[in-house]
């Protein structure tokens, strides 16, 4: 009896260990690693109740490689997604424990700054922007050169829906205006 319990418990063990492994790949980007758009999601929902709860600042900031389409045009598709592998590890470099970045789809990157105001979340992403412009990708040999746009927009908001299209909006603002720069709400 002791040795069919302890099989027992040991499938037991196998089974809660791959549910939290199923769980893990079902938020992570296949590509880059980052946090998929489903997970950013629900943090975008949490992060903005607990935002407007404790009366805390927050920001949000989208990020779009600029002229994506002339990269994979240029260097080829494989090329195009080894800058977007990059780009994520030089985002991740950029962030402090707590932030949260994900993919957001295709060249397009949101994170998350939980407990950070304007000036901070500039410092952020200008960090992010810089650090893209100055060191070339090499793909295959080859130096391909890297720039980023941004939208940052301060929360809480009443929706995240309204958050986010404010950081679109600016993000917008910063293509319109020459790209390679973070524009703020
Ligand atoms: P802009 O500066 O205005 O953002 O121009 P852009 O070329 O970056 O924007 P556009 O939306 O025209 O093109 C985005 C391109 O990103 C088109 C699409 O094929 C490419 N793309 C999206 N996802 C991936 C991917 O996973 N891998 C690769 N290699 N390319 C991707
Ligand atoms: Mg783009
Ligand atoms: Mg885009």
């Amino acid at each position: 009896r002791v040795g069919s319990a302890f099989h027992i418990k040991k499938l037991q063990d196998q089974l809660q260990q791959r549910n939290a492994e199923l769980d893990r790949i079902s938020r992570t980007d296949g590509l880059t690693g980052l946090f998929n758009r489903r997970h950013l999601d629900e943090e975008l929902t949490r992060r903005n109740t607990d935002s407007l709860r404790h009366g805390e600042a927050m920001c949000v900031l989208l990020l779009d490689l600029d002229h994506f389409k002339h990269i994979n045009d240029a260097y080829g598709h494989p090329a195009g997604d080894l800058v977007l592998r990059a780009f994520a590890d030089r985002m991740r470099h950029g962030l402090r424990a707590g932030d949260i970045a994900g993919r957001w789809g295709g060249e397009e990157f949101l994170i998350i700054l939980p407990r950070t105001d304007l000036a901070g979340a500039i410092e952020v992403a200008e960090r992010i922007r810089s650090a893209t412009a100055v060191q070339a990708v090499t793909a295959q040999g080859r130096e391909i050169s890297v720039r980023v746009s941004g939208g940052c927009a301060l929360g809480p908001a009443d929706s995240v829906e309204a958050l986010v299209q404010l950081a679109d909006q600016c993000l917008y603002r910063a293509k319109d205006s020459g790209r390679n720069r973070i524009i703020t709400a």
